[in-house]
């Protein structure tokens, strides 16, 4: 007898549960996505034990007719798809039919479900993939699946669990997201013991990120909306001689992008709060996230990530889904140009929008330095991203499913800037003032109507400096601090990039070259950056075997600062020139030469050069922070001013 066999249904079955299904966060995607291909407008989800002892998902769909009912939990079954045609344009959010036959594997599952025009529903009940029974049952319209005990026959996959906390907050997580996504239909999560979302349905995705989120989120958040037509080139044609007269070409269709990303304010310690969803599919793209971060290059600093909740929007022919058996990676038709939409639609906007950091906003994003929008941890289940295991253990479910929703209270000092953040740093007790605000709490909360931008800045009017540092300035929309030299950073930074570009930029000779010792990598990291050093105005060379000569650098860059800019562009730790792109390696020196040849904290300015600054500032494209990611200016609305002093 030959060795090999096929494998029973059962034991298929669990295989395939090992690739879709690896935690209840994965059973709640699957029966989440069948409810939402099955039209549902309200969906409840329950779980028990972090989803271990029950998952409960109850929805109003179409329902299934008893035969589809026992049908759907054999492999391969699908209503979504019928011949691979249908694979290239895929507008459900399931198509494999795996999901059903591979948790019935590996649970104790009851389906209960009623076909919208039937009298009567249909009980199905399934232990470890075999069927124990099928009756008659009476049921309301719709679909209500129970999951219990999963992996109850898979020791090895139940031992994987982790924490109950912890599954919790990956079900809370994706529930979250989908409700994100569908802002039209009615979400509801609980648990045993809580009501972890409830979101009724409603107009706008902004409405739902205030259900969800509440208004504090919402308020750092900017619109974005975009779109563009996709490009013909790669679409099936028939050929030139086989067109009729009235031939149409196919339309390419167009991309939309929708939603919402943070003020440059709001900054987040890794890339969990970047959401993407593809036709309302959320997914995991390095692509797309590589593209939210090109759009916040030099606006906030490499080390932070940016707020996103992105809704693209495409035919489905341009979208392959079929890459992954959790359908969580996408495969775009035209790469490029969806990455460069992506990036361009948020720098637009983020330039457009020029949002003023708050004062209070300000302090907040460091005291908050929050990881995460939303559980610091992977909000697809398969997709592990490193978390810290002391946040996962310090976290509570209920701060961790919704990091951000009504941020626990601050201490009252903190609200009073005016009164308390020098009293706090001095550490007197000027904090009674602050005490006295706390009745009208309320009133702390900003309103809708404060919208704030810096294209103000242009009508600022310098008072003064405080410690020959800062300026400090008013115009109508309140008091301002501006930081003097990441101001003047971000001026130069954008004048050098716009003379690089035309190739003008003004150099100096030095009177003498000056020599700079280098290490062996310095020098290997110098003869691949010399030609862009020139383009920047220097002219360097090298000087025997460990020393460059510099003869000539950019005007304002000089002495010490010359040379500690040179160092710091030849000591980037672990980078080579070919592992940095060349526009990477032109806004580092940019970044560097501005850095270096700016006006220097502790330098008096005159009330001219003061002005001038100003209104450099107002004229560059993101005078919201420094290319290194700091705030550049930052205001006490004229609102908080009285709001401070109990005038309002
Ligand atoms: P897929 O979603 O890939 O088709 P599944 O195994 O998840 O495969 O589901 C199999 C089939 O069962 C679906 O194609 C659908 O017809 C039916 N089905 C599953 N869940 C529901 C539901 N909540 N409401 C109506 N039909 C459903
Ligand atoms: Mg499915």
């Amino acid at each position: 007898m030959g060795r090999i066999r096929i494998l029973s249904d059962q034991v298929a079955n669990q295989i395939a549960a090992g690739e879709v299904v690896d935690r209840p966060a994965s059973v709640v995607k699957e029966l989440l996505e069948n409810s939402l291909d099955a039209g549902a407008t309200r969906i409840r989800v329950e779980v028990e034990a972090g989803g271990r002892k029950l998952i409960r998902i109850a929805d109003d769909g179409h329902g299934m007719g008893r035969d589809d009912a026992m049908l759907a939990f054999e492999r391969h079954a699908t209503s979504k798809i019928r011949s691979s045609d249908d694979l290239l344009s895929i507008s459900t959010l399931g198509f494999r039919g795996e999901a059903l036959p591979s948790i019935a594997s590996i649970s104790r599952l009851e389906l209960i479900t009623r076909a919208t025009a039937e009298p009567s529903g249909t009980r199905v009940e399934i232990a470890g993939g075999k069927v124990l029974s099928v009756d008659e049952a009476g049921a309301p319209n719709g679909t209500t699946l129970t999951i219990r005990d999963l992996f109850f026959n898979t020791p090895a996959r139940r031992k994987f669990l982790k924490a109950e906390s912890t599954e919790l907050s990956h079900v809370t997580a994706l529930v979250t997201h989908y409700a994100l996504a569908h802002p039209d239909k009615h979400f509801e999560l609980h648990s045993a013991t809580h009501a972890l979302l409830i979101a009724p349905p409603v107009k706008h995705a902004s409405e739902r990120i205030y259900q969800i989120f509440g208004k504090d989120t919402l308020d750092q958040l900017i619109q974005l909306a975009a779109e563009r037509p996709f490009d013909r080139a790669g679409l099936p044609e028939p050929p030139p001689w086989r067109r009729d007269e009235d031939y149409q070409p196919p339309d390419p269709g167009h991309l939309r992008i929708s939603g919402f990303v943070s003020k440059p304010a709001l900054q987040k310690l890794n890339r969990n709060s970047i959401y993407v969803f593809v036709n309302q599919r959320l997914i995991r793209d390095r692509l797309i996230l590589h593209a939210a971060s090109e759009a916040y290059r030099n606006i906030i600093p490499p080390t932070s990530f940016p707020v996103v909740l992105m809704f693209l929007e495409m035919p489905p022919h341009e979208v392959d889904v079929n890459v992954h058996p959790s359908k969580t990676e996408v495969r775009f038709r035209q790469q490029a140009l969806v990455h460069d939409f992506v990036r361009d639609s948020i720098r637009n906007t983020l330039m457009k929008a020029r949002p003023a950091a708050d004062f209070l906003a300000a302090l907040d994003s460091h005291a908050h330095a929050s990881p995460s929008l939303m559980p610091a941890i992977s909000p697809l289940p398969g997709v592990a991203l490193p978390v810290p295991d002391s946040e996962l253990s310090t976290t509570t479910i209920e701060t961790a499913a919704f990091d951000l929703i009504p941020p626990a209270p601050r201490p009252e000092e903190v609200k009073l800037p005016f009164a308390t953040a020098p009293a706090e740093r001095a550490g007197n007790g000027l904090s009674v003032a602050a005490t006295a605000t706390h009745a009208c709490e309320e009133q702390i909360l900003p309103e809708a109507d404060e919208v704030s931008s810096l294209n103000a800045l242009a009508s600022l009017k310098p008072l003064g400096q405080l410690k020959e540092s800062f300026i400090l300035a008013v115009n109508d929309e309140g008091f301002w601090i501006i930081d003097q030299h990441v101001a003047h950073e971000r001026v130069l930074f954008e004048k050098i990039l716009r003379e690089r570009e035309v190739e003008k930029i003004q150099r100096q000779r030095l009177l003498m070259p000056m020599l700079i010792d280098l290490q062996p990598h310095q020098m290997i990291l110098f003869a691949s950056l010399a030609g862009e050093l020139e383009r920047n105005g220097f002219e360097v060379e090298p000087f025997g075997p460990h020393t460059i000569a510099v003869k000539a650098a950019p005007i304002g860059l000089e002495g010490r600062e010359l040379e500690r800019m040179l160092m710091e562009v030849l000591e980037q730790p672990g980078t080579t020139a070919q592992s940095e792109n060349l526009d990477t390696v032109r806004t580092r020196i940019a970044a560097s030469i501005a850095c270096h040849s700016a006006i220097k904290i502790n330098t008096p300015l005159d009330p001219i050069r003061m002005e001038w600054l100003l209104k450099e500032l107002a004229r560059t494209e993101h005078p919201t922070s420094c290319p290194h990611g700091r705030p550049i200016a930052l205001r006490y609305s004229w609102k908080d001013i009285q709001r401070a002093f109990h005038r309002i």
